[in-house]
């Protein structure tokens, strides 16, 4: 692993593309993920952005921004003021190009850093977004920022199997990623789970159903089709991912599965669907008669 040191002169993103319909800034402590080359990195639509890259291998660096909670302090009010002009809530999404709590953060905690700026110059909401469990150590600094601003924990979970063939561990068991659901929602904390992508599922009543019963607020379903930044999944096709998709259930493939799983998933949760989903714009619980 490629580790470097650096000194970012923004750590506040405005942004662009599908991000935008879902918060006015993205903020990432690294650049790279030291969770690259595990499940989650196969298909981590990251990878293509040759502009982060820069022609490095996904998963083998990370350049920690060092200094991103002063940058944070030193230019939140220049970007809320931003958001303002243009009747946006200042609203930060942490992270989408990075793992805030990858393994470095253990020793540099950068993410911890952001979380204490923001306690000190509050966003009007925060969405935070993780595909591990390191979270819990900064379960008090997340539950203390949640009273200062709109707050939520997202947290992917792609499917109900543990390991898709052919594909390299996630990067945190998927049991353990489903407690940290139910610790996250006991403190009070609203917590969301990602299918983003969304894996084939072998029984999504069952599911669904241990989903609900953590506490959590809601469930986003993303394919990636229509999810990767292409709008047919190029970019995902080109990968591994397809491959072990079909191997366990071929409609998977097609982005009728995920409306499908919607349809079962909303038996037993609120449902946000692709980008509305990320916006934490979802579908009330339909009650279905026994
Ligand atoms: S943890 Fe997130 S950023 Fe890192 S490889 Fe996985 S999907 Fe990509």
């Amino acid at each position: 692993m490629n580790i470097s040191e650096t000194a970012c002169r923004s750590i506040l993103t405005r942004t662009t593309g599908y991000l935008k319909t879902v918060c006015s800034h993205s903020m990432n402590p690294y650049t790279g993920c030291g969770l690259g080359r595990s499940a989650c990195g196969v298909a981590c639509y990251v990878r293509f952005n040759p502009w982060l890259t820069r022609g490095r291998e996904w998963g083998g660096f990370v350049d920690v921004k060092i200094n991103a909670p002063d940058v944070y302090l030193q230019t939140a009010e220049v970007e809320r003021r931003w958001a303002r002009r243009r009747a946006q809530p200042f609203s930060i999404f942490l992270a989408s190009s990075t793992e805030p709590w990858q393994p470095l953060e253990k020793k540099y905690r950068v993410t911890r850093g952001l979380l204490d700026a923001m306690h000190s110059a509050p966003p009007d909401e925060v969405i935070l977004q993780t595909h591990t469990t390191g979270i819990r150590d900064d379960l008090d600094r997340v539950q203390a920022l949640s009273r200062k601003c709109r707050l939520r924990v997202q947290v992917s979970i792609e499917g109900d199997v543990e390991r898709l063939p052919g594909m390299p561990p996630p990067p945190a068991a998927l049991d353990d990623r489903i407690q940290l659901l139910r610790e996250l929602s006991e403190a009070g904390i609203d917590t969301v789970a990602c299918l983003a992508p969304l894996y084939p599922i072998t029984d999504a009543h069952a599911f669904f159903e241990r989903l609900s019963k953590t506490g959590i607020v809601a469930v986003v379903i993303d394919h990636f089709i229509e999810g990767d930044g292409t709008a047919d999944g190029a970019r995902t096709l080109k990968t591994a991912l397809p491959a072990a998709m079909q191997a366990v259930n071929p409609d998977s493939l097609h982005v009728a599965y995920r409306d499908t799983l919607a349809a079962i998933a909303k038996q037993y949760l609120p449902v946000g669907v692709s980008a509305a989903g990320f916006a934490g714009r979802y579908d009330s619980v339909i009650h279905v008669a026994p």
